[in-house]
């Protein structure tokens, strides 16, 4: 049974910018994401973004920047009755290897232990390859929505060592699925 539920942010939550979201102002939700994430609070599971957030990293946004956003998305989920339990960034630029900036594993493991709740009993919900690959190394399973980037990973097509993974339009109908199995 699942107990958490990882969220990508950047085309999981709110729209991807391939510049960035630098500022609360380009932050813009995806139709119906805090609705759906406020049924996954009703339902009683954990919420957690874990997001790489390499602008920090290259001096192209703040951390108090990124506070600043995150505390607007904390207002526009709210509006719909929702909440993450836990937010998690990797400041690290696109070329660090960080052990905590996707694709490895080291936001998922820490947001694990954080609730105490084992990969069994977690999903990731991305929009990336790298969330796929994060979430294969933590053992967790995985879920990809087709906004963000997802449409086009999907017509790409998955590579085989990342199968099996669930493809849903968007979170909410993620969310339907996920909830369904409860
Ligand atoms: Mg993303």
């Amino acid at each position: 049974m699942t107990r958490l539920v990882l969220l990508d942010r950047d085309g999981v939550l709110n729209e991807d910018r391939a510049d960035h979201v630098k500022n609360p102002g380009e932050l813009v939700m995806i139709p119906r994401a805090a609705v759906a994430c406020a049924r996954l609070n009703r339902a009683g599971l954990k919420t957690a973004i874990v997001s790489n957030q390499s602008g920090v990293g290259q001096g192209l946004l703040s951390a108090s920047m990124l506070e600043r956003i995150h505390e607007r998305l904390r207002a526009a989920l709210a509006a719909e009755g929702a909440h993450v339990d836990l937010i998690l960034t990797c400041p690290e630029p696109p070329w660090s290897d960080h052990e905590r900036r996707k694709p490895r594993p080291g936001m998922l493991l820490e947001a694990m232990r954080h609730f105490r709740i084992s990969p069994g009993e977690t999903v990731m919900i991305g929009d990336q390859l790298r969330d796929l690959e994060a979430a294969r190394a933590a053992g967790v399973r995985r879920l990809l929505v087709r906004t963000g980037k997802g449409a086009e990973l999907q017509a790409r097509g998955l590579p085989d060592d990342i199968l099996p993974v669930a493809v849903y339009d968007d979170l909410h109908s993620a969310t339907d699925a996920l909830l369904q199995e409860t």
